[in-house]
């Protein structure tokens, strides 16, 4: 099934005959270069059973690669003007679904079961960057998704990717751990790629979704309690982090205790615990909390 070809001619034409103008806050920056949409494409490994929402297509570079490999997809734009523009250059692909709507608004895996029923379902988006925490956060957490390929600020990008004791590594890479069989960055992207050129430089990682829980939900909650705890104070020791959030139930000890037993010395820093080790972690201090 073909998609529309856009070309960076095509774009400047569409952009002079509707008489569009950027929006920054809605971090409108196009894709003019050709080879970037198709490489995401092809890497993320969406084929004919695959249903893919794609979270603002902009003027349709990444659609249209996106449309010549899956089954479906669905592309959710929240800035009005581009929907009639989008319509126009996919009303002949029947695989294309566009629709106007904010992302943030949607409940999403009733949306893609509703639009796409039986398939199998992946993220692929060049996201704007204001809103790319909270869209990965509702992403990942929605569970419908096998993959999520997505561009982001080069900076976001290895904040997800990061290793413990690095400086990135932080509470939102635990999160994408947690949810997630692998999280990787694919390649880095130039500004010269865009119109209008954004500031900074971006990366395309890919997210693998974690079929299995980790926790019981209740434990899940907690468990967020202790790594946002563990990171809301990176210059202090685990223990004293900990302390600060939970203090009013645990003592000193109780929290050291833990953190031995889970044969970590009580002076270390919560930014060297792998995910392994938060889950061990939590799962100690809850029965001691929870008593
Ligand atoms: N996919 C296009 C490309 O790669 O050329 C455009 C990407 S541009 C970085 C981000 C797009 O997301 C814009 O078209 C913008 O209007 C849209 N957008 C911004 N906030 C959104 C939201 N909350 N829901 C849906 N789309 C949104």
């Amino acid at each position: 099934m073909g998609g529309a070809d856009i070309s960076v001619k095509a774009i400047r034409e569409l952009l002079a005959s509707r008489g569009f103008s950027f929006s920054k806050s809605l971090g409108q920056n196009f894709l003019v270069d050709a080879d970037i949409p198709e490489k995401l494409a092809r890497l993320s490994g969406v084929d004919q059973s695959c249903g893919v929402l794609e979270i603002g297509p902009g003027l349709g570079a990444l659609t249209s690669a996106l449309s010549r490999r899956a089954g479906q997809v669905l592309a959710v734009e929240i800035d009005k003007r581009l929907i009639p523009i989008l319509r126009d250059l996919f009303t002949e692909s029947v695989n294309v679904e566009i629709m106007q709507g904010d992302i943030m608004r949607q409940d999403i895996a009733k949306l893609v079961s509703d639009k796409m029923p039986d398939m199998r379902y992946h993220v692929c988006a060049n996201l704007p960057y204001s809103i790319t925490t909270p869209v990965l956060t509702v992403l990942i957490s929605s569970g419908v998704f096998e993959t999520i390929t997505v561009m982001t600020q080069k900076e976001v990008a290895r904040r997800i990717c990061a290793q413990p004791g690095s400086s990135e590594y932080g509470a939102f890479t635990v999160f994408v751990n947690y949810h997630s069989s692998e999280a990787e960055t694919l390649f880095d992207v130039n500004p010269e790629c865009f119109l209008p050129r954004p500031e900074v430089f971006s990366s395309v990682i890919t997210i693998r979704t974690r079929p299995e829980r980790l926790l019981d939900a209740e434990d899940e909650l907690f468990f967020f309690r202790v790594t946002r705890a563990a990171f809301g104070h990176r210059r202090k020791t685990l223990t004293n982090a900990l302390r600060a959030a939970f203090g009013d139930i645990l003592g000193k000890t109780d929290i050291e205790g833990s953190i031995r037993e889970c044969g970590l010395d009580a002076h270390i820093r919560g930014e060297m615990l792998d995910l392994e080790e938060f889950v061990r972690l939590s799962t100690l201090i809850r029965r001691i909390y929870g008593k």
